[in-house]
């Protein structure tokens, strides 16, 4: 295997549960904000999911629930404005935490001395005060969907960084939880560890190197394991 350049994860589902623990909850608060009955549990979250765009989600759920097509877009489009503000105050708040195991890991690549990276289609607003509630300034370059807008499975964001890094990308592994993120890591030359969550068991995973429940699984651990004890100590990141 070959050692360590950097480490580059992804921000959505990888290092912290922010479907279900953040824009799920600020999509109910604005609910209840608003005097709506609609609530959504981490199931019916997961099969709305796959309606992209907040705006969009709430539309159709209003639609499928009884309402106009005319009233469903309004207030959706009402209502996704406050949900955005709900969810920034979530974050700030401290209310998103990382993923189990992920700081195990973070500390772990620090004291091999291995850079570690985000390449994210997360707009920054959002992602900034994310990252720095949950975890301080521990990443040496953060790319978003702000400066970059296309959308992961594009491989833009990666070589975005690989490119500002001047990272190999022979040497550098991704961490995703899904299909479209793993897909994008692979297009740019990397390998890639995949660590899904509930909401992405079911995505087709196979490019990833190795596929993992997570942080916490041995399965992920022994991989880095091996992957740093080919890395020599105070060699990683120039
Ligand atoms: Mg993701």
């Amino acid at each position: 295997m070959s050692p360590l350049d950097a480490v580059i994860f992804d921000v959505d589902g990888t290092l912290v549960d922010s479907e279900r623990d953040g824009h799920r909850v600020a999509f109910n608060l604005a609910f209840e904000e608003a005097g709506l009955p609609d609530r959504w549990d981490v199931d019916t979250y997961g099969r709305l999911i796959k309606i992209t765009g907040g705006g969009r989600r709430m539309a159709f759920w209003f639609q499928q629930n009884g309402r106009s097509p005319e009233e469903s877009t309004e207030l959706a489009e009402r209502l996704h404005v406050r949900k955005t503000a709900l969810m920034r105050e979530l974050i700030l708040d401290g209310r998103i935490e990382a993923r189990p195991g992920v700081r195990e890991l973070l500390d772990t690549l620090d004291a091999h001395g291995v850079p570690i990276h985000v390449a994210t289609t997360g707009t920054r607003a959002w992602v900034e005060p994310l990252l720095d509630t949950v975890f301080g300034d521990r990443f040496q370059t953060v790319l978003t969907g702000t400066e970059v807008p296309a959308l992961k499975p594009d491989p833009a964001v990666y070589l975005e960084v690989l490119a500002l890094t001047g990272a190999d990308p022979a040497r550098t592994v991704a961490v995703e939880d899904s299909a479209n993120g793993v897909n994008a890591a692979v297009a740019a030359g990397l390998r890639c560890v995949a660590a899904h969550n509930p909401y992405t068991e079911g995505d087709d995973l196979t490019r990833a190197t190795i596929v993992t429940d997570g942080f916490t699984d041995p399965a992920l651990v022994g991989w880095f394991a091996q992957a740093l004890s080919d890395t020599e100590p105070g060699t990683a990141g120039n």
